[in-house]
């Protein structure tokens, strides 16, 4: 078999397999009923669940795979083939964004009491860190934890909060040192928690079956036992997954652009136009082409920002120009693909319709391009 990343290896390719051939089977017939309900069925999360699908990246002794960065860059672009980044991101946040807290953070209990749970579907995670006046700037949340007998006492409010509407618990972020901004704690707070609620479900733009959470606190109050990870130090460890956080915002885009060139290319091989199609057009035939070639190069550098990040290196600066080139030409080719569709392009049941909403997420969530290009911008002073 001829690998078509250098990263690929026959494990890795068995996941992109598999994954590819599970969302066409059980996720692509069914995404547009899920996006009308606003949300992707239980039972679909416990059937990846119970085929080892949400532990590429948790450790062998609790049942995972032990697997690293290049793992969730594979399973990410083969999500992306769905064709419905809500549903993409319902996992991923599950997988990606909130599970990796629990497994670099956890103690053994944590870990022994959450992890079946969350392997198996059953506990699905959303990661609370966003507030309506603190995003890019995470230090400037104003949700705080005081200390209350044997655990802490939160209040605050959260939004933007994926998975948290249905979801079973929230690894929520929350000030705990007011002497210090970047005095923050991780608390694993279950739904149910008294005092803890769903304000609002958002109603956005795109990722229609994803679910969104506005959540409030109001003095909701766990044990010691809930904190996860070393009190005041939640800042670092949360910045510790972000550039996962990045990446795979990126593949699930990845896997949708290449899926919507697919399309495009179809469709506009097969419309007629001027006596002939409209890919006899140069105009069209070579965008699509640079489109390609561009989305290829994307993927190269996340499958190498990610290896870089597997061999133990410091990928800050390679993932942050991964976040912010991958998302504006994911964005740039949803675009054109709309495009090129013409007026059917603009049809709700033309699938790019959908993935052209989709895709306008990925320049601001999980770091706004701008912000992305400091952090290149920052690792690229040269010395006079
Ligand atoms: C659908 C959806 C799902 C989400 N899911 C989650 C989740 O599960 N958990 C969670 O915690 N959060 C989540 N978020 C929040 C998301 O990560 C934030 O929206 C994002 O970090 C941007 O923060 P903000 O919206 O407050 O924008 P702001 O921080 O107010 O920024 C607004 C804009 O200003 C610009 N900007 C910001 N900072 C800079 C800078 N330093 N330099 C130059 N320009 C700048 C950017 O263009 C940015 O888009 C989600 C958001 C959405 C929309």
């Amino acid at each position: 078999m001829v690998h078509r990343n250098i990263y690929m290896t026959d494990e890795l390719q068995a996941i992109y397999d598999q994954t590819v051939e599970f969302v066409s089977a059980e996720v692509t017939p069914y995404g547009d009923e899920w996006e009308t309900e606003g949300k992707v069925p239980r039972e679909v999360l416990h059937k990846m669940g119970s085929l080892g699908m949400f532990g590429l990246r948790a450790p062998e002794e609790h049942g995972g795979l032990g697997l690293g960065m290049l793992a969730s860059a594979t399973f990410s672009e083969a999500l992306g083939a769905s064709t419905f980044a809500g549903f993409d991101v319902t996992v991923l946040v599950h997988t990606d964004m909130a599970a990796p807290h629990l497994i670099n953070s956890g103690s053994p209990e944590q870990l022994e009491q959450w992890m079946p749970g969350v392997l198996s579907g059953e506990t699905i995670l959303s990661i609370g860190v966003s507030e309506p006046d603190a995003g890019s700037d995470v230090a400037g949340m104003r949700t705080s934890a005081v200390r209350d007998g044997d655990g802490w006492r939160i209040n605050g409010t959260k939004t933007f909060i994926t998975n948290a509407v249905y979801g079973d618990m929230t690894i929520v972020a929350a000030k705990t040192d007011p002497e210090n901004r970047y005095g923050i704690t991780m608390f694993l707070v279950p739904a149910g928690t008294e005092g803890f609620s769903v304000a609002k479900k958002l109603d956005k733009h795109g990722w229609r079956c994803s679910d969104t959470a506005e959540l409030v606190l109001n003095d909701v109050w766990v044990p010691d036992s809930q904190v996860l990870g070393t009190v005041h130090r939640g800042f670092y460890e949360t910045m510790k997954n972000f550039q996962n956080e990045r990446m795979v915002l990126i593949g699930m885009g990845v896997g949708a652009a290449q899926a919507a060139i697919d399309q495009t290319l179809a469709y506009v091989q097969h419309r007629p136009a001027f006596g002939g199609h409209l890919y006899d057009l140069g105009a069209i035939r070579q965008r699509m082409a640079m489109n390609q070639a561009r989305l290829d190069a994307v993927r190269a550098a996340m499958y190498h920002a990610a290896w870089i990040g597997d061999e133990g290196g410091d990928n800050v600066k390679e993932m942050s120009g991964v976040k912010a080139f991958g998302a504006e030409t994911v964005m740039q080719i949803m675009y054109d693909c709309v495009q090129f569709h013409g007026g059917m392009g603009y049809m709700r049941e033309t699938p790019v319709e959908r993935m052209y909403r989709d895709a306008r997420i990925l320049p601001i969530g999980g770091g706004a391009t701008e912000v992305m290009l400091e952090e290149v911008a920052k690792r690229s002073m040269v010395s006079a």
